[in-house]
């Protein structure tokens, strides 16, 4: 390149550098959106943001698939997880990362505030039901389900109450394994959300709402001033919201419901929520629940636990952990806590109880 065309080369790349700066001082935040698969599941987001959004949509990626492969999966020897669940019987224990301990340490708050029937202890439970394989398409066909014996065996190595915590040590009794399941989306909204305060400015992100296989964190406020909608599956008819919640600010929301993962044998259908005090799907008059809170783990682990606790006591435990909740009974009943009655807007025909 000769002198000459360097020059000129220089003199535009500063003209372009400070349009752009001019423009970006005065840049509206523009939408971008992205869907992608992590974890397993889907994840969508749409970001509103003046500066590099597709740098921030990428990085959540990555801090998913981090999330997936260093700390929660049971499957991948690289996850922490992994390790642990190898660990079990050990009399040492193992030490835990700060952000197992802090995981581990919300799990059992709520194990206890929810009479164990949130327990990450389930892991050989729920792998003698094989759930895991649960997502396939055609996993009814040929599927055997376990012997009373079985179950009864696994429930045996369950048991929140017996995790040994002793400082950032974990001694995991014999035979008993973790899953993390009931929560990791939970815990990718927290990490999500984390990231996004911690942009900083052209960076920022002023509004989000990201779904992380239909746990949904809202972030910041729209543009256009509206708030954020996200909608509630009717657990009887799947192609079908029931309605939707009006947020505003930051919010997590998480559902369970016994539509999202179950098998069929014999025309009965048996679904991915366990009681760990049966060892079977749990049967309290629930097909689905959700659980709009601050805390992204609780929102998921408490969709879990009311679910299993029934409509009574589920409002109660959502309300004593300062979540709140939406519950659709097996009759097609919808039951809420006093403080989200506002902010569900109905679409079903059927009215409210
Ligand atoms: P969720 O869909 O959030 O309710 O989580 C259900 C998943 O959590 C299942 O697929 C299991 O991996 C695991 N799980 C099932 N029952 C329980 C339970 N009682 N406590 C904790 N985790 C559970
Ligand atoms: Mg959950």
């Amino acid at each position: 390149m000769t002198k000459y065309n360097q020059k000129a080369q220089a003199t535009l790349l500063l003209l372009t550098m400070s349009l752009a700066c001019s423009g970006c001082a005065a840049r509206e935040p523009e939408l971008i959106q992205h869907v992608d698969t992590a974890m397993g599941t889907i994840i969508s987001q749409s970001i509103y943001t003046a500066g590099a959004g597709t740098t921030v949509t990428e990085d959540i990626m990555a801090e998913l698939a981090r999330l997936e492969e260093k700390l929660l999966s049971r499957r991948l020897d690289t996850s922490e997880i992994y390790r642990l669940n190898q660990s079990a019987g050990e009399e040492e224990g193992r030490k835990l990362s700060q952000d197992m301990l802090g995981y581990l340490e919300q799990c059992l708050k709520v194990s206890e505030a929810s009479e164990g029937t949130f327990d990450i202890t389930i892991g050989d439970v729920v792998r003698l039901w094989d759930i895991d394989a649960w997502t396939l398409a055609d996993s009814s066909e040929g599927y055997m389900l376990p012997a009373g014996q079985q179950i009864k065996e696994a429930l045996s190595h369950t048991g929140y109450d017996r995790l040994g915590l002793e400082g950032d040590r974990l001694l995991l009794p014999e035979g008993m394994s973790l899953d993390m399941g009931a929560v990791g989306k939970g815990i990718a909204l927290d990490n999500i959300r984390d990231y996004l305060n911690n942009l900083q400015g052209e960076q920022k992100v002023t509004a989000a709402i990201i779904s992380v296989g239909g746990s949904v964190l809202t972030y910041g406020g729209k543009p256009d001033g509206t708030s954020w909608n996200v909608g509630i599956v009717n657990p009887h008819n799947t192609a079908q919201n029931l309605g939707y919640l009006s947020l505003t600010g930051e919010w997590c929301v998480s559902t369970s419901g016994d539509y999202e993962r179950y098998v069929e044998v014999d025309g009965k259908r048996y679904h991915h929520i366990i009681d760990p005090r049966t060892g079977y799907p749990a049967a309290n008059g629930v097909s689905s629940v959700t659980i709009v809170s601050r805390s992204g783990l609780e929102s998921d682990a408490l969709s879990t636990a009311c679910f299993i606790l029934g409509v009574e006591q589920g409002l109660k435990l959502a309300e004593a952990l300062d979540g709140e909740a939406v519950i659709v009974d097996t009759q097609g009943g919808i039951h809420m806590t006093e403080g989200i009655k506002d902010l569900f807007v109905n679409q079903n025909e059927r009215g409210l109880e």
